[in-house]
């Protein structure tokens, strides 16, 4: 019996493309079906219960009779256009089956990326599950630009986990988890049946093989310790498994159990983990640097060193070290040509340097979270 598991409330289930689309000979919609199935049977126990539905590109790559999974960003936001339409057709129709509604949500990088936006799909979400539909997000590919992709959906699922403060994020793969090794390769490769999400080893083991399934490992572990911001715990486990939710959902072992190991942050401070551009840097001193990561201080202009990048009040900006590694990111208070003039000064001195009297810190330590 898994422990935890009964007490999860809210699921995310991402379900990736290969699932979806029979390996990308077209919709599985007796597996959409089952999915579906066992999703109702949930929400009736009164759970709340989000998918994350991948399939867009591969579905319009067989629709419009592509020969491969297209490579141009072009293409595949055309494919994404097509399939979109059959991927939410078909759990409508399924959900629809069951008296139950789908909802689609697509959502891009700047939709997660403007407080405002973010705050808005937050309350879609919440109220989508408040009326008892079952949201289906996607990534919006149509839309979205080569740099400015949230990429793969297990981190896109993640996100949403962060988003809902959900319980449990299950990925379904074709795999039955995280092995020790590669299960291809290796005969006595052995499940990993629980871990820890921010455990460092595992990515050991999921980094050591070279070949594609394994390599979808780490991006997985990536969005367990993501997901694990919200406290939110990540199951990876095989969708092939009939009725693999319900048992879940029952206790059973199945799949690797990634346990959220850490005190879960506040949502403002996951909106800002979950960033994935910002608008300058500042590099701190090796003072500033330990003020930070043992005591979760504000950040004083007296340990900034530089700056770099064009921002202004209230954007998001990384804190480096001296050798460039990122160890945080913060709102910042000032817009970079003023923390330009108040790098290294005491902020007793703010008002005579700027003219006005602004906040203490550069970053209060509400708008800062550790990276690293
Ligand atoms: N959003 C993409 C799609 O629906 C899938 C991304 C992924 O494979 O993780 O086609």
């Amino acid at each position: 019996m898994r422990e935890g598991i009964a007490t999860c409330r809210t699921w995310v289930v991402k379900i990736g493309s290969s699932l979806l689309t029979n390996e990308g000979m077209g919709l599985d919609r007796d597996a959409i079906a089952g999915w579906a199935a066992q999703i109702v049977k949930m929400r009736g126990q009164g759970l709340r219960l989000v998918v994350v539905s991948s399939g867009a590109v591969a579905e319009g790559a067989t629709r419009l009779g592509l020969n491969a999974m297209p490579r141009e960003v072009r293409l595949q936001a055309a494919a994404a256009a097509v399939g979109q339409m059959g991927v939410i057709q078909a759990w409508e129709s399924c959900f629809s089956g069951h008296g139950a509604h789908a909802a689609q949500i697509l959502l891009s990088h700047e939709d997660l990326s403007d407080r405002t936006r973010y705050l808005n799909a937050r309350s879609t979400l919440s109220s989508l599950l408040d009326l008892a539909a079952v949201p289906v997000v996607n990534e919006n590919d149509s839309v979205a630009t080569d740099e400015l992709c949230l990429g793969d959906n297990d981190n896109l699922a993640a996100l949403v986990s962060n988003l809902i403060n959900a319980d449990v994020m299950v990925i379904l793969t074709d795999q039955d988890g995280l092995f020790s090794a590669d299960p291809r390769k290796n005969a006595e490769a052995t499940l990993v049946r629980t871990g820890n999400a921010g455990d460092a080893d595992l990515e050991r083991l999921a980094g050591t093989g070279s070949s594609l399934g394994r390599g979808g490992m780490i991006t997985k572990l990536s969005a367990a310790r993501l997901a694990a911001r919200s406290g939110t715990h990540t199951i990876i486990a095989n969708g092939r498994e009939p009725d693999l939710l319900l048992k879940l959902q029952a206790g059973e072992e199945l799949g690797t159990w990634l346990r959220a190991d850490r005190e879960p942050v506040t949502a403002k401070k996951q909106w800002l983990a979950g960033q994935l551009t910002f608008k300058g840097t500042l590099t701190l001193d090796q003072g500033a640097v330990s003020v930070l990561r043992r005591h979760g201080r504000s950040l004083l202009a007296v340990g900034v060193t530089a700056t770099s990048g064009e921002y202004q009040r209230g954007e998001v900006v990384a804190c480096l070290d001296e050798s460039g590694r990122e160890i945080a990111r913060g709102m910042v208070n000032y817009n970079s040509g003023e923390v330009a003039r108040l790098l290294g000064q005491d902020s007793g001195r703010i008002a005579e340097l700027l003219g006005y009297a602004g906040e203490e810190e550069i970053i209060h330590r509400d708008n800062l979270v550790l990276t690293k």
